[in-house]
């Protein structure tokens, strides 16, 4: 089904916090805004206890995120549609703005808001790809309670890595948690507590080198940093817990990544710097809009978007938040309050424009 007919002010992509609060102050403003997203599943909704969500000393994952999705539903109406299952794949631009390509249909918008998140970053050592779901395993949560009484793994040194350890103690006989460098990642508050169980054992200097097994895992093997010689972990369960890389190939093309992949954003206003066409160098475009070379508060949003001394286009009409950003730090409130910040800026570029 084509949706040709209606013009957006504002598609966001994406149903986690940032997403959210991004729909809720839309809504609020009257920005007429399509809400596109996979699922209401944040990245923490399978954390078992969130303890610094801002108002709420403790709170599941799965509630957090029945909350942000039962707030974003309550504005829903005319003012605001929300297509919950569906999969941005490509985003172009249009002569009025930018056409959003889903699994499912096509939609057309005068801004974008991202706010897709990440994804979890795989292992790649020999047997990873082998054994995964034959033992190795990225979700504690999902698959921990099939582990009871066994000894496991846990590779990785931040957050995640501790809170899935957490998880798995209260029912694994052993868990041991490798890490690559000397310090860990995670909150230094959470390190004391997992690490005090008695369960619990945390290798430094630890690089993942093979996961090996016959039918299921039995062994994990990292190389000591220190010696260079490899040594093996008899275990039957591995929880990869190495890092996040951002869901944005949907949108590569026309916005700048950084190296990473994250969408590089101004952290003033989140807006994305878009990928130039290219048919058009800097001073071409300069000339096509005689915007020419005007700077700060005088500067109206068209002209702005012809200023980027890089080659980049910012204020373009495409603006991110969240973990799917090259923000320094990735969090629930961080990622909802780069939302709040972007849709003040997107209603300014849409009355100012
Ligand atoms: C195990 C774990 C525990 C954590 N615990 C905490 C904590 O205690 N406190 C804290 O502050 N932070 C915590 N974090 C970090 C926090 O979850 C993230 O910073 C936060 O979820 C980022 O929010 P987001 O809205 O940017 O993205 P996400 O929460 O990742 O949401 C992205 C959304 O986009 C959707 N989506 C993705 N791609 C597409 C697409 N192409 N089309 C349509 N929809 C798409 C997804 O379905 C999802 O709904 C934790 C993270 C993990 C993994």
């Amino acid at each position: 089904m084509n949706h040709k007919s209606t013009l957006y002010d504002l598609i966001i992509i994406g149903g986690g916090p940032a997403g959210v609060a991004g729909g809720v102050y839309a809504a609020r403003k009257r920005l007429k805004t399509l809400f596109i997203t996979k699922d209401f599943q944040g990245q923490s909704a399978v954390s078992e206890g969130i303890e610094n969500w801002i108002g709420n000393i403790k709170i599941s994952g799965t509630e957090l995120a029945k909350n942000l999705e039962n707030h974003l539903k309550s504005y829903t109406g005319e003012i605001l549609t929300v297509k919950e299952g569906e999969l941005c794949e490509s985003v172009t631009k249009t002569t009025e703005g930018f056409k959003v390509k889903t699994n499912e249909a096509e939609y057309d918008t005068k801004t974008i808001l991202v706010c897709t998140g990440s994804y979890r970053q795989k292992l790649t050592v020999p047997g990873a790809d082998i054994f995964e779901h034959k033992g190795l395993t990225y979700c504690a949560t999902c698959d921990g309670p099939l582990f009871a009484d066994q000894d496991v793994v846990v590779v990785g040194g931040g957050n995640a890595a501790f809170e899935s350890a957490s998880q798995l103690l209260a029912y694994c006989k052993s868990v041991t948690l490798v890490n690559r460098s000397a310090v860990f990642r995670a909150d230094p508050i959470t390190v004391e507590r997992v690490l005090a169980n008695p369960k619990m054992r945390a290798i430094m200097d630890a690089v993942p080198a093979e996961v090996k097994g016959s039918k299921f895992v039995n062994t994990f093997v990292y190389t000591d940093k220190k010696t260079g010689k490899n040594v093996e972990i008899p275990t039957t369960g591995i929880f990869v817990e190495i890092g996040l890389l951002p869901n944005t190939s949907f949108i590569k093309d026309i916005t700048k990544l950084d190296k990473w992949n994250h969408i590089i954003v101004d952290p003033r206003n989140q807006r994305a710097q878009l990928v130039p066409p290219p048919e058009t160098t800097p001073d071409a475009r300069r000339g096509e809009s005689g915007a020419g070379d005007v700077v700060g508060a005088t500067a109206t949003a068209t002209q702005r978007l012809h200023n980027n001394a890089d080659g980049g286009v910012s204020g373009g009409g495409i603006w991110a938040a969240g973990d799917c950003t090259d923000g320094l730090f990735h969090q629930n409130n961080i990622a909802a309050g780069d939302a709040v910040k972007a849709i003040e800026d997107i209603y300014n570029f849409l009355h100012t424009k």
